[in-house]
C-alpha cells in the first residue's frame, strides 16, 4: 500500500493513542467514539464510508474514512476540545 507521507503516519500514531469504537448513538445511528470525538457516519464513496466529526457544524474538519470497518484514513485535526 503506498499512502502519502501525511496519511501514513498521522493515521497509525492516532489509532495507538485512542482506539476507535465503532457504536450506535442513542438514536440508533452508527458513530464512531475515538477518544472524547465522536464522528458521525456520512455516507458511501464507492468502497469507502466517511465519518464526519460531530462538531463539523462547528467548522472542525476533523473526519474519518472506513473500508469494510477499517480504518484506513483519519483526520484528527478538531478545533476544538
Ligand atoms: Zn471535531
Amino acid at each position: 500500500m503506498s499512502l502519502s507521507s501525511a496519511e501514513s503516519q498521522t493515521p497509525h500514531r492516532i489509532l495507538r493513542s485512542y482506539a476507535p469504537v465503532f457504536t450506535t448513538s442513542r438514536y440508533g445511528k452508527p458513530v464512531i467514539q475515538m477518544g472524547r470525538y465522536r464522528f458521525n457516519k456520512s455516507g458511501n464513496t464507492g468502497w469507502k464510508t466517511h465519518w464526519y466529526c460531530v462538531k463539523a457544524c462547528m467548522k472542525c474538519k476533523a473526519k474519518i474514512v472506513t473500508k469494510d470497518d477499517e480504518i484506513i484514513e483519519i483526520n484528527a485535526l478538531h478545533n476544538h476540545q
